[in-house]
């Protein structure tokens, strides 16, 4: 499908080109004629001007070169363009101005991502899961059933320019924190992204996207458990939203926030997980069956520490990317407090590659600096060994994600 329109976009260019062409070709032979007629006409009267004619001549003969070159780039970027990076980090929340303004940072949270905002915009596609809601006030409080466990997140307007500013593409709209404010929270947040140009999936209102990035076409969606959200349990609506996705885009990127939480959830069960009386899903069978249905990449995040990383027919799934930019409000203890960002690259069908992860820590109240201890690569390690011992990939110790393909 997607091959028979780059022949298209390929056969539209070479027309284009040639046309361009046998333009310049016919416009050169006309003006050499009106030239030669001109100063023929112009020498009878006694007056010579070819300098106009030159001038004339020269700026169509540039707009054409502007025209081939452009051609010519697009098709060289066709051809050559054939791995895509593609990152993935989890949760991210940058403040919160509820239940009071302390829990927001200094300097409008712009020096938040300064330590790992190179890594972030080296991608062709950046993605992150944004948990919470933009509006600078108001909105339906949710209520909660356990006020313990119960936090509300509403980030200002002005700080989702960081994510911009940082080069994310697409957010995760599905999970806990997106109905914080109610419809009113749900719209505002829809509509500063919208403004923002970052595109996003994952609420009832909006479960997924469809978008192109230099030439390249992106289906994402996402889910959870959540009310208000595409839902993780079911499976059947998440294959055909995927489906459809694939039937018109190169790559489709799933995002999910499931599985139980905390340090003592670290495995991926292969079961479906229960958490606070809640049903999280089962990550394993939604992640291989939505792969089935044509998904590439699936970004898992929820459990607020890191999980393992697979690759299942060639797709790259991480079960659990932890928390990436998580200010004041969150438990950033032990293995709650590193991340990673994982670079995937794949080829222009989605297949896995390679991959690297660049090891995060949070420090002070939820600021994610490069870890030269590289904490998480070893969790990631350890934990895709004990949980996937039969996955096709090795992690290294400097975070390489090496795909041992077998034959077949
Ligand atoms: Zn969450």
């Amino acid at each position: 499908m997607r091959r028979a329109s780059k022949f298209f976009q390929l056969l539209f260019i070479a027309i284009a080109f040639y046309a361009c062409k046998s333009q310049k070709q016919l416009t050169s032979q006309s003006i050499n004629q009106q030239k030669a007629d001109s100063i023929a006409l112009a020498e009878k009267f006694g007056e010579i001007d070819s300098s106009t004619f030159m001038v004339d001549k020269e700026l169509e003969v540039k707009v054409d070169s502007a025209a081939i070159k452009d051609s010519l780039e697009s098709l060289a970027k066709l051809f050559e363009k054939d791995t895509l990076l593609i990152i993935g980090v989890g949760d991210i929340m940058m403040g919160t101005n509820f239940p009071k303004v302390d829990y927001l940072p200094p300097n409008k949270g712009r020096n938040l991502l300064d330590g790992v905002r190179n890594e972030l915009k080296s991608a062709d596609l950046t993605f992150g899961n944004h948990e919470g809601v933009i509006l600078n006030d108001g909105g339906e409080q949710k209520e909660c059933r356990n006020p313990d466990v119960c936090y509300l997140f509403r980030s200002p307007e002005y700080i989702a320019q960081n994510l911009v500013d940082a080069g994310f593409d697409v957010v995760s709209l599905a999970n806990n924190h997106a109905g914080d404010f109610g419809d009113t929270g749900r719209v505002n947040t829809m509509r500063v992204l919208d403004s923002l140009g970052i595109h996003y999936g994952g609420l009832l209102m909006k479960p997924y996207a469809s978008f192109e990035i230099d030439g390249t076409t992106y289906g994402f969606a996402a889910f959870s458990p959540n009310s208000g959200t595409q839902s993780i349990i079911e499976i059947k609506a998440a294959k055909e939203i995927i489906s459809h996705l694939d039937s018109l885009n190169d790559i489709v990127i799933v995002s999910f926030h499931g599985g139980a939480e905390g340090k003592d959830h670290q495995h991926v069960t292969k079961e479906t997980e229960t958490y606070y009386g809640e049903n999280r899903g089962n990550v394993y069978r939604f992640s291989h069956e939505l792969i089935d249905a044509g998904a590439d990449i699936i970004f898992g995040h929820g459990p607020h520490v890191t999980r393992a990383v697979e690759v299942y027919k060639k797709r790259f799934i991480a079960y659990s990317l932890g928390n990436f930019c998580t200010y004041a409000r969150f438990n950033l203890k032990g293995p709650n407090g590193v991340a990673p960002i994982v670079k995937v690259y794949t080829n222009q069908n989605g297949e896995f590659l390679k991959g690297t992860i660049i090891p995060v820590k949070q420090i002070g109240s939820g600021i994610p600096v490069v870890d030269e201890e590289k904490v998480v690569i070893r969790y990631v390690r350890e934990l895709t060994e004990a949980d996937f011992p039969e996955s096709e990939i090795i992690i290294d110790d400097e975070g390489n994600i090496n795909y041992i393909q077998s034959e077949i």
